[in-house]
This record gives C-alpha cells, structure tokens and sequence, in this order.
C-alpha cells in the first residue's frame, strides 16, 4: 500500500482485445457502470497485483473506435476522456493481424501528447501466420514503445505494464516529424500559429487541436472559442489547403496523408510470409470463397446436409423412432392397461391419442436434431479441412 495511483486507460479499435486484455489485468476487481448521458459502457478495474510495478493502478477500457474524429458517441467518448481526464498513461491496443487499419487509431492518439506504448495483439496469430514484425523498427518509426503481446494467453502482458509504468515516468512523447507530407505540415503549422493559445486555455494539445481545425472538426472548432477573424484565416488556409489536391476535401486529404505515412512504417516494418505459408483457415476460405467454385461447394454442401438430414440417417432413425413408439411402446401400454382394467375408451384415449400424437411429433425430432447440428457446429468446416487435406 502507499503505491502512487495512477489511471491508464486502454484504447484500440473493436475486437482488437481490449476486453481479453481488461479481464486479464483486472481479473474480478472490475466496475462497470455507463458514461454519464450517454448509453456507453464504462469499465474500471483496479490491475491485480500492482504493487510489483511499484504503482496502485486503475485500468479503463475505452469504447472501442476506429478513429478519433467525432462521429460516434464511442469516439467522442474516448477522445473527451483522453483530452479532459488525462489518463496518466494510455495502452493503445493494436490487432497485429490487421495492423494498416488498427494504426489509423494509434498516429491520431500519438498527437494528444499523452505518455503512451501500443501493445501489439494477437502475436499468436501472426506467429501462426508466419508473418515477421519487426518490432524495434515499427517502436522507432513510431517513436513509442510497443511491446508485443498475446492476450489470450497473457504472453508479454508484465511487460506491457512496466513499459506503460516506465512511459508515465518519462512524460509525454513526442510525435515523429514525418506523420504528414510536407504541405499538410506546413498548413499545419500556420494553423498551429492561430490557435495555440486557445487550445492552450482549454488544456488541449496544439498540434492535435490545428490538425483538427485544419480537418473541419465542427464540435472542436464550438469547444476553442477562436475569434471570428481567426476562423475566417483557418478557413482560409484550408481552402488553399484543398485547392492542391485533386482529392479536393480537406477531411480526405488529411487521412490520405496519414494512411501515406502508415504504409511506409509498415513497409519497413512488417514483413509477410509468401503466399506458400498461408494458414490452413486461408487455404480453405480461398477454395470455398472462390469465384467459380464457391457456388457449386455451397450447393453440393446444403445436398448433403438434406440427404442426412430426410433421406438417410435422419429417414432411419425416424422410421426407428415411429416403429419403438407405435410398434413396441402402444401395445405395451394398451395391453398394460387393459390388464389394470381399464375401459376401452381410456386405453383409446390415452394409446390411439396421447402416445400416437407426441409420438407423431417426436419421430421428427432426430430430424431436427441432424439439421441443427449439421448448419450450426463445425463439423461442415471441419469436414471440409479434412477432405481438403487428403487432396494435397
Ligand atoms: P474488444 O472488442 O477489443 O474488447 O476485443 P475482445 O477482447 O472481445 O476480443 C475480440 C476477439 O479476439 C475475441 O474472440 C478474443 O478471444 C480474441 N482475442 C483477443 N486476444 C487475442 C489474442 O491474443 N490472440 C488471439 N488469437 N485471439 C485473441
Ligand atoms: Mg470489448
């Protein structure tokens, strides 16, 4: 006890492994409750075990969000916690199997200037893959730390932590000075001059804030407070900004810039097994999503699941249903009855009625039971895996 509290908050795209993460860390210290005003989950948890990395440390998971333009309710969310509670630090989690589309996130939080390290998730699907990242290259490119890591089976997590823990010691980071072409960085720059001291007051990071005035953003521009005269010259600029570029929107021409600037980090950095190592999920994806090919597979798979389903199997064990039923239980029962003496009309009722009727419905059951198993589990793919196997 008589750690230092401190707040990191936990940031990634959806399905990228925030929860796995959160549960992982927090285990069942966790608290979940909703943002205020709006129907967003929040989740706290204190991390278990903390003290090991001499620090009382409270984990929040952030909706997840592609981007952090204010679309959304998840991404207003997540930028105003970002901008207004400064978390001490913030994980950026980044699915490593999708790693272009997840770092769209991670070079627009590098700008809110907050101590920072981006865990690498899903190692075990890339190493399954036999895809390399060169992660040294990818961390000074980007200039954060990133450590990568399996969330699944909390492989690199420990090391995640006290490189979030060692990022808080350090301060805030610096963004690298290549996140944009030229002219975007120039127009940037002029913007940075008109806004500086509003974004300043509002405890906003300059350089996030002019690249968001340069974007258009409507609910930065209504939060700063600029003079009309300033946005006059911000309006000004953009259009010159817009007038360079044949893509003609100032929004696109942003993005466009950073997506330039991700795939030359990933050029340097990631480096793909050749087609040859493809994983066996790829392999069969490739055949049964073929142009020519997926068709007929789908036709041929659905006859199969009807011919077990009403003609062999399944017509079997209905026959043998019925024939257990009306052949061997009915009479039994009749006779049974007739021996307690009961009347005619009771052993009708309950044997030609009752029986025969459930009986009916429930000769279909191990139809039923075949077409549910066969059109929910795995055993179409697995099948599918097996058959494809043999043919290599
Ligand atoms: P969230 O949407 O960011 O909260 O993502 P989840 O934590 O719900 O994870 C999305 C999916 O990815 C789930 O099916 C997880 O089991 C899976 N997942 C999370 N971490 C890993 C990992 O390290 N490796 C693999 N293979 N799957 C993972
Ligand atoms: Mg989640």
């Amino acid at each position: 006890m008589g750690e230092r509290a401190v707040k990191i908050a936990l940031v990634g795209n959806p399905n990228s492994g925030k929860t796995t993460l959160f549960n992982h860390l927090t285990g069942s210290n966790q608290y979940v409750g909703n943002w205020p005003g709006v129907t967003v989950e929040k989740k706290e948890g204190r991390i278990r075990q903390a003290e090991r990395y001499g620090y009382d440390i409270t984990l929040v998971d952030l909706p997840g969000i592609y981007s952090l333009s204010p679309y959304s309710m998840e991404e207003i969310v997540a930028r105003d916690y970002v901008t207004k509670e400064k978390p001490d630090a913030v994980i950026n989690i980044v699915d490593a199997t999708n790693i272009e589309r997840n770092l769209y996130l991670s070079v627009q939080l590098i700008e809110m200037e907050r101590p920072m390290v981006i865990a690498l998730n899903m190692m075990d699907e890339v190493y399954a893959k036999g895809d390399v990242i060169h992660v040294e290259e990818l961390s000074r490119r980007l200039n954060i730390p990133v450590i990568p890591i399996t969330a699944k089976t909390g492989e690199g997590v420990p090391r995640l932590v006290e490189a979030a823990v060692s990022q808080i010691e350090r301060g805030f980071i610096m963004e690298p000075d290549d996140l944009y072409d030229d002219f975007t960085h120039e127009i940037h720059h002029r913007i940075d001059n008109l806004v500086w001291q509003q974004a300043k007051n509002a405890g906003l990071p300059v350089h996030w804030t002019s690249i968001k005035m340069l974007e258009g953003d409507q609910q930065l521009r209504g939060v700063l407070g600029l003079p009309d005269e300033t946005l006059r010259k911000i309006d000004e600029i953009a259009h010159e900004y817009e007038a360079s570029s044949a893509l003609g929107d100032r929004e696109t021409m942003v993005a466009d810039s950073r997506y330039k600037y991700i795939e030359r980090v990933v050029g340097a950095s990631v480096v793909k097994a050749k087609l040859g190592k493809r994983t066996l999920s790829e392999k069969i994806d490739a055949v049964v999503t073929h142009r020519f090919f997926a068709l007929p597979i789908f036709l041929c798979v659905m006859f199969l699941i009807f011919t077990l389903t009403f003609s062999t199997i399944g017509a079997w064990l209905q026959d043998g249903v019925a024939w257990l039923i009306s052949g061997k239980f009915s009479p039994w029962l009749r006779e049974w009855m007739t021996s307690l003496g009961a009347q005619t009309w009771m052993t009708s009722l309950v044997v030609d009625g009752a029986v025969s009727g459930v009986g009916g419905v429930l000769s279909f059951l191990p139809q039923i039971a075949i077409l549910f198993c066969l059109l929910s589990s795995n055993l179409i793919s697995n099948s599918l895996c097996f058959i494809i196997t043999i043919l290599q």
